[in-house]
């Protein structure tokens, strides 16, 4: 059967290795993986009793309306109905913005090294991938991103924008001056969606931050993504949100499946959009763990990036895959970032405190095991076989 080129060359995701087949693979009992950036506390318990009340009740499909989460999505977030959506994850959402709003051998625009979904769907739907380099810090060059736009328009026919603010792998946030004149600059065009994709907004702690969340419904153009994966602790149900002018959504509600959000996603995640008390613990693990993990590579020399989500990518100096591999022997799992050009990083979730220190000791003996950066090495050789591609490399 003939396949197109672009998909042939697509890339398959790969995610955070599974605990089941480390144990199975490497013959260990116990296993911490801190590689996919999960909450550690377990699911909302609000969200599970509500989930188990209606287990007896799955022989039914879904309500393929998700008419009560959106009421309390809209009643919490004082949001109408109309420009609210909830997709199977916003891992969907994502995918079906693509297929909504871009023709096959039109653009999608985003950062270097931004969360690799926009990548993979994009290649999925026949459509072309435009990146705007990192700013030395790593941070996302919003203004970068805005030029380009405006330089290529025309000629690339970019059509979406995919901001994520703070970004994954890199954990960094775009400054709220940078938001605002982004916003200033390209909203309210016709011709172009800026979508925010902000999965890790409960866990910013920076003053200068700000979600686009106030400015959504009156800028034309805006689009923001929320997901339940993260914070409120379901990522096994799959549920995210858009928050959207009604337009965008009527459009999503019609390529969607019907029954792509399932009845337990929908009565845990509005059980758990009220489950302060679990959010409160969530943000409180999370920064409590990022303190030590950075204080601890600090110690032990490896420069880390900033992060303001639940997770810290570092520089171990060495072949990441070995040392990805040395960690995984050991029981650990942390998650190597080669897909996006990053050779020498892994990326590390936060945990419990006692998996963040395991997960510390066993880094520090497994660094001693492995020499600092020598000859070519696994890492080396996988990226050369991924092209990490920079279109609009100027800063
Ligand atoms: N956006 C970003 C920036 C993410 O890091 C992730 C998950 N890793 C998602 C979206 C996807 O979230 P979901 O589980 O809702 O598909």
């Amino acid at each position: 059967m003939k396949v197109s080129q672009e998909i042939l060359s697509m890339i398959p995701y790969r995610p955070g290795k599974p605990i089941s087949e480390t144990q199975r693979e490497f013959g260990l009992d116990r296993v911490i993986k801190l590689a996919s950036n999960e909450n550690p506390l377990g699911p909302s318990p609000l969200a599970v009793a509500a989930i188990e009340k209606v287990l007896q009740t799955q022989h039914r499909y879904p309500d393929p309306t998700c008419f009560d989460l959106i009421s309390v999505l809209s009643d919490r977030w004082q949001i109408p109905r109309q420009n609210i959506g909830v997709g199977n994850g916003s891992d969907e959402i994502i995918d079906l913005l693509i297929r909504i709003y871009c023709e096959p051998g039109e653009s999608i625009l985003t950062s270097q090294a931004a969360f690799a979904a926009y990548e993979v769907s994009a290649g999925a739907a026949r459509v072309r991938v435009a990146k705007v380099a990192l700013l030395p810090d790593y941070g996302i060059d919003l203004q970068g991103i805005a030029e380009y736009f405006l330089e290529n328009v025309m000629n690339q026919k970019i059509r979406l924008i995919f901001i994520p603010n703070p970004n994954n792998p890199t954990g960094k946030f775009i400054p709220r001056r940078d938001v605002e004149k982004f916003i200033k600059t390209l909203g309210g065009r016709d011709d172009v969606l800026l979508v925010f994709d902000e999965a890790y907004n409960e866990f910013v702690r920076h003053s200068d931050y700000e979600s686009v969340f106030t400015r959504v419904l009156s800028t034309r153009n805006l689009v923001l993504l929320k997901t339940f994966s993260k914070s409120f602790g379901l990522a096994g149900l799959r549920l995210g949100t858009i928050v959207a002018p009604s337009e965008v959504i009527d459009l999503f509600n019609r390529v969607r499946k019907p029954f792509n959000v399932n009845d337990l996603a929908q009565v845990a995640a509005a059980a758990a959009l009220d489950d302060h008390e679990f959010i409160k613990k969530s943000q409180a693990l999370t920064w409590e763990s990022l303190d030590f993990f950075k204080a601890e590579l600090t110690r032990m020399g490896l420069p880390w990036i900033p992060s303001e989500g639940n997770f810290l990518t570092f520089d171990t100096g060495r072949d990441a895959i070995k040392v990805y591999e040395a960690l995984l022997r050991r029981g650990i799992i942390l998650r190597p970032i080669l897909n996006y050009g990053f050779t020498t990083h892994l990326r590390m979730s936060v945990g419990l405190m006692d998996e963040n220190r395991e997960a510390i000791k066993a880094l520090e003996a497994v660094l001693q095991e492995i020499p600092k950066n020598n000859s070519p090495s696994g890492a080396e050789k996988i990226k050369a076989k991924i092209k990490v591609k920079i279109e609009g490399d100027r800063r």
